[in-house]
């Protein structure tokens, strides 16, 4: 086995190099500028004041899952395990149970998601066939004091639409 050795050009540094502050002075002025231009340019300034200000998420952000109605108002999803099969943080647990009904056969009787576990890769919502379940709700913050909170039922995935959307209040569910 030939082992390969590589030259590091390191150069000397010089007097003025080693005193450091020509670097520091340069810092300080990059600084410095954009000190003064998020004063006096705002508009124009790369972070925003969240969560009083809140930036609209592009088309295709995935944020807190939801589950589908379908017109008559049963869950869309039949439990057909794909989602919870393909999820690589094994974060979806279902359990189903028969619905009578030839065509769908089955239903989820409970449907969890630990959100904590979760990595928002969106596999879960490619991987249905149904469009049963989604991930455009538009909620992030997920932050919790309790880890339990962060586990969501099929009432809650349900009932998880972006703001004014709730198909429970519509009673649908
Ligand atoms: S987004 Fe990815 S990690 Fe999260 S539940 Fe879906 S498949 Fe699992
Ligand atoms: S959400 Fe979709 S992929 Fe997951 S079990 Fe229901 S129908 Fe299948």
């Amino acid at each position: 086995m030939t082992t390969r050795t590589y030259a590091i050009d390191r150069h000397k540094m010089t007097f003025v190099e080693r005193l450091y502050l020509p670097a520091i002075l340069q810092g300080m002025l990059i600084t410095g500028w954009h000190f003064v231009k998020n004063i006096f340019f705002m508009d124009r300034r790369m972070t925003i004041e969240f969560p009083e200000k809140k930036k609209t998420l592009p088309p295709g952000y995935r944020a807190e899952h939801r589950l589908m109605l379908r017109e008559d108002g049963n869950v869309r999803c039949t439990a057909c395990m794909l989602c919870a099969t393909v999820c690589p943080a094994r974060c979806i647990e279902i359990e189903a149970e028969d619905v009578g009904d030839n065509k769908i056969e089955k239903r989820p009787k409970n449907f969890t998601i630990n959100e904590l576990r979760c990595v928002f890769c969106g596999l879960c919502v490619e991987a249905c066939p149904c469009d049963a379940i989604r991930m455009d709700t538009g909620k992030f913050e997920n932050a919790t004091f309790d880890r339990r909170t962060a586990i969501y039922d099929i009432k809650k995935l349900i009932n998880n639409q972006a703001e004014g959307q709730s198909q429970l209040s519509q009673g649908l569910y």
